[in-house]
């Protein structure tokens, strides 16, 4: 079966998701035969280097042989088993490990993000409901921010082009700015501008603190909102608020943990700790669908006690799945064999070398970067930019998909210097013929 075959009966078969399927009659997605490194290849043999890590989850490449080998052995012991009534050895040991790098030391899992968003705010509610204080039912979160897109998670998250339509179904939340330093002055520093934006969730909460559950905030990079990069600063100063008004902070990683940003986890960079963790993506280095949220002791002392319904009941059928444990457990031992925080860096100073002619091009504004991720946003682009761009480039090898007129880079850590001199040099080129 070639590409064409696959695609005229993935066309009348498949519903894809965040897309207008009638585009695909214009743009076809690509038909992916296997996958070896940063590397997709198509049923007809082409190649196309992974520079978005397959939505972000990817780590440590396709068919990597030592998370192969962990769900292989886990295969031939148990594929899953129900997680209320029974345990096993890959969620604890996956538990244990997750509590000992986070420093929040009760995991509890799902298996994608959005349930984890959902996950975290119903516990919020949940724990000042069980310590006396029910009013606190509302949530804050910040603009252009993405938690998810089940009812919940959309009701937190502030992208219109997802959450307008579903208005009618969602709950109100409060939006404050966001510390995105492209937003600060000419003359301000992203220091100085996530302290402006600070104030504004400080006035937020001095008057709503008696009627907010939680913040929930995307620590360092919003993903969604085209790799709007912040200060640290932001997230040191939004603890000490946090404690002083009593409201919960969700640290929503989903997208930046696992080093993604240059540390294991991004709030190690403003040294917090949040009271909630949300995790998923890369947990299982892009092979199964696993999330977890991590709680800390106080929140869990609220809801252990005799009463049934002052535990937290909520459940999903694939709970804990042993194989993605196992999946998640191997990545955690790749990151301590391979020292991969420590490789990254170096990796990432490179990049940033390689990509100089593209930062100085003169349709390049706003380049940034954040530990392994790197973003520009482009001027005089047409409206049609972000999939001009991404035809042209899979036209040379690269498949990339540009958020809007932002084109960004969020390769798997395997990647190597020729791959990286390849995303460097096709993406210089398309900014030529613009
Ligand atoms: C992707 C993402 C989510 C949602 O995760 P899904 O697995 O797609 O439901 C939530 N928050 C952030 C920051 C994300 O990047």
């Amino acid at each position: 079966m070639s590409n064409a075959d696959w695609l005229s009966r993935s066309h009348t078969a498949v519903w894809h998701p965040c897309t207008q399927m009638k585009h695909l009659e214009q743009i076809p997605p690509l038909p992916v035969a296997r996958g070896e490194g940063a590397w997709l290849i198509d049923y007809d043999g082409r190649r196309y280097l992974d520079a978005t890590s397959s939505w972000w989850v990817n780590l440590f490449g396709h068919a990597n042989p030592r998370i192969n080998a962990a769900i292989v052995d886990q295969l031939g012991r148990i594929e899953h088993v129900m997680l209320a009534g029974c345990t096993h050895a890959p969620v604890v040991e996956l538990s244990e490990r997750l509590a000992r790098l986070s420093g929040l030391s009760h995991a509890f899992y799902a298996s994608d993000g959005a349930s984890a968003t959902e996950i975290a705010l119903k516990m919020s509610f949940h724990f000042w409901r069980n310590r006396g204080r029910p009013h606190k039912t509302g949530f804050v979160s910040l603009q252009n921010g993405y938690h998810g897109e089940t009812l919940g998670a959309l009701s937190v998250t502030d992208v219109p082009l997802f959450k307008d339509v579903y208005a009618p179904l969602l709950r109100l939340s409060h939006q404050v700015i966001s510390p995105d330093w492209r937003q600060a002055d000419p003359d301000e520093s992203a220091e100085a501008y996530a302290w402006r934006a600070i104030a504004q969730m400080e006035d937020f909460l001095a008057e709503c603190a008696d009627t907010t559950a939680a913040v929930i905030v995307e620590p360092l990079v919003q993903g969604a909102a085209g790799m709007a990069m912040y200060h640290p600063i932001y997230l040191t100063r939004l603890r000490e608020l946090c404690d002083k008004y009593q409201v919960h902070l969700i640290a929503d990683e989903i997208a930046v943990g696992f080093g993604r940003t240059g540390t294991f986890f991004a709030c190690e960079q403003a040294d917090i700790r949040p009271d909630f963790l949300c995790l998923s993506k890369g947990i299982t280095g892009g092979y199964l669908p696993l999330s977890c949220v991590l709680a800390s002791d106080e929140i869990y002392a609220a809801f252990y006690a005799d009463s049934t319904a002052r535990g937290f009941l909520h459940s999903h059928s694939y709970t804990g799945n042993p194989l993605a444990c196992r999946a998640a457990l191997a990545v955690l031992d790749i990151f301590d064999q391979d020292d991969v925080i420590a490789a990254n860096r170096a990796k990432a100073v490179r990049f940033t070398e390689l990509l100089g002619s593209v930062a100085a091009h003169p349709h390049v504004r706003h380049f940034r970067h954040t530990g392994m991720i790197w973003a520009f946003d482009v001027k005089q682009s047409s409206p049609h930019f972000a999939r001009d761009f991404h035809q042209q480039a899979l036209a040379q090898g690269l498949f990339i998909r540009p958020i809007g007129n932002t084109v960004y880079f969020m390769p798997p850590y395997v990647i190597e210097e020729a791959e990286m001199r390849l995303m460097a040099d096709v993406t210089l080129n398309l900014l030529q013929t613009l």
